[in-house]
């Protein structure tokens, strides 16, 4: 079977996340927005009002994805459906853009901030050349895509359901996608379980990258 994740966000445990992603030869995108990063490493709020969620600073964004692949989360994580379409498209449009010209390549995916989007906002993401847009919608089966610019994901990585999710795109041999957020992983629990994770699926399956899905 084959089997996909992303992370959203760009925050600086994505660090450790990668390390655990590189250990097991798992590949992962990474949805960025690239207002989010700056000159230094910079924090604004705090995940569940205790853990500092902090952006990674812009000169360290290739070292940490090298290897990886980065996709387009907008600019500056609006809700796309609540602006004129035309400021959305503005978004979508110069998000990516900005990550094309500081990675130095095609970037193909997208994900909805807040998993937020409606028709005219999907078209824009089409017409800006993604050729995913991830929503944060569950679904038991990934495939067949109705709408690729409306793609969802089997679940949450913290989704309680995660492993009987996992045993039924396994048992059809389908492919197995889930996204999240590095920082959600609080604890040194939390950590470990999430390298289980990462262990166990890489023997059960062949990571691919979202790109590929589509080609
Ligand atoms: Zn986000």
């Amino acid at each position: 079977m084959k089997l996909a994740q992303c992370w959203d966000d760009g925050v600086l445990d994505d660090i450790r996340l990668i390390e655990i992603l590189r250990k097991y030869g798992a590949k992962a995108s990474f949805n960025l927005n690239m207002s989010r990063h700056h000159a230094e490493r910079h924090t604004h709020w705090k995940f569940r009002d205790t853990k500092e969620v902090w952006s990674l600073c812009k000169a360290e964004l290739k070292d940490v994805y090298d290897g990886f692949l980065v996709a387009n989360h907008t600019l500056y994580h609006p809700h796309l459906t609540q602006m004129p379409i035309e400021d959305a498209k503005r978004d979508i449009r110069e998000g990516r853009e900005q990550l094309e010209q500081h990675f130095g390549y095609a970037v193909k995916g997208f994900a909805y901030p807040f998993g937020d989007y409606n028709e005219a906002v999907a078209d824009a993401v089409r017409e800006a050349g993604h050729v995913y847009g991830r929503t944060t919608v569950s679904v038991a089966e990934i495939f067949p895509v109705e709408n690729p610019q409306a793609f969802h994901a089997n679940c949450h990585f913290l989704d309680p359901h995660f492993w009987e999710k996992f045993d039924h795109v396994k048992a059809g041999n389908g492919t197995f996608y889930f996204w999240g957020h590095s920082y959600e992983n609080v604890t040194e629990e939390d950590w470990r379980n999430f390298d289980d994770k990462i262990a166990r699926l890489s023997r059960e399956g062949e990571w691919v990258n979202l790109p590929d899905l589509f080609a």
